[in-house]
């Protein structure tokens, strides 16, 4: 097992395949940005293949596959069959923007992904052209549609929620989770790199209060996915809300991950710098017992918690680097 200095037990692990998007949500990658990872430098799927069985064998229970998107790195279905056959790993998930999905959910599904997050901004299709920078609503409904035919399931719908943007269309999207059977989580916009900290932050506790007292959402019991949000769902089960608050409400007490990019590095909190590049370790001919001690010791670097309240400035890199 991987626990850090302050107890905490490290047993996900979220897996960047491609620092590349073909969105540029106005929070995340900078319009005209560049500075992408250069091919040479992105982790084979042996590489990936084998840090992911060390962290297994370390205790590793969850890996979600991200990016950028994770959908655009070529051959990405035999990686997730890959590492959904590795023994030991009990939850394969992914996070997409949603674009490509029509075309990947059946496969998805087959290699062993058992379940999606899906960014969805809003319902309009000029809010969600604004926000992403393209007219890609379309593109993404029908995205969503198919991943709920081939059988995904649980689908969770991703929204940041933003002051002047799109917080007005938390009501529509509320309504479309019911009618769709999806779990609807908020997030609150985090300032990483200049596009995250120029993000219209919207304090998400009101909004819960309100969503709560509305619909009589009593807190789950249970975790969903392992993951930092908590949870909130009407008796009958017939709606529920997450909500990702890591300004208004941090939750760094109780956090489980590592981030590995796809440059093989291990960020090892998502609002600090603290990082261990193990790309280099890998192609020197590392053995995988002094795999194994390399992220012991990072583990033990882990950060207590995240610095964007006091010092916003600090995290320059963008989501989609690190491995949202
Ligand atoms: N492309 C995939 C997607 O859209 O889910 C995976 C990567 S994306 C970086 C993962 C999540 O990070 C998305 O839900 C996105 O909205 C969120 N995100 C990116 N930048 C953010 C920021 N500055 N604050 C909060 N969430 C952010």
């Amino acid at each position: 097992m991987l626990q850090d200095r302050f107890g905490r037990r490290v047993d996900y692990v979220r897996l960047s395949v491609t620092d590349r998007c073909d969105l540029r949500c106005s929070y995340c990658i900078p319009k005209g940005f560049k500075d992408f990872a250069e091919p040479d430098n992105w982790l084979t799927f042996d590489e990936i293949e084998r840090v992911m069985a060390v962290f297994v064998r370390l205790g590793t229970r969850r890996v979600r596959l991200t990016g950028g998107e994770p959908l655009l790195r070529r051959g990405v279905i035999e990686l997730a069959g890959r590492l959904a056959a590795l023994p030991g790993l009990t939850d394969l998930s992914l996070s997409t923007n949603g674009t490509q999905l029509a075309q990947y959910a059946g496969r998805l599904k087959a290699a062993g992904v058992a379940r999606l997050n899906v960014s969805l901004d809003s319902l309009r299709r000029d809010c969600m052209a604004e926000v992403t920078g393209r007219d890609s609503l379309p593109q993404v409904l029908a995205g969503l549609m198919a991943a709920k035919q081939a059988g995904l399931t649980p689908i969770k719908i991703n929204m940041v929620a933003m002051n002047g943007v799109n917080a007005d269309d938390i009501e529509s999207m509320v309504a479309f989770c019911i009618e769709h059977q999806f779990i609807l989580r908020l997030i609150e916009a985090m300032p990483m790199g200049d596009s995250g900290r120029s993000a219209a932050y919207l304090d998400l506790q009101p909004v819960l209060a309100g969503l709560r007292r509305r619909f009589g959402l009593q807190a789950h019991t249970a975790t969903l996915g392992g993951g930092p949000a908590n949870y909130w769902g009407t008796a009958d089960g017939r709606f529920t809300l997450g909500v990702i608050t890591p300004i208004s409400q941090h939750f760094c007490a109780t956090c489980n991950r590592v981030r590995l990019s796809v440059e093989g590095t291990l960020y090892l909190c998502l609002g600090q710098e603290a990082s261990v590049p193990l790309r280099p370790l890998l192609r020197q001919g590392i053995s995988d017992a002094g795999l194994e001690a390399v992220i012991r010791q990072a583990i033990e670097r882990k950060p207590e918690r995240h610095v964007f309240t006091e010092a916003p400035s600090q995290i320059v890199r963008i989501m989609a680097k690190t491995g949202g």
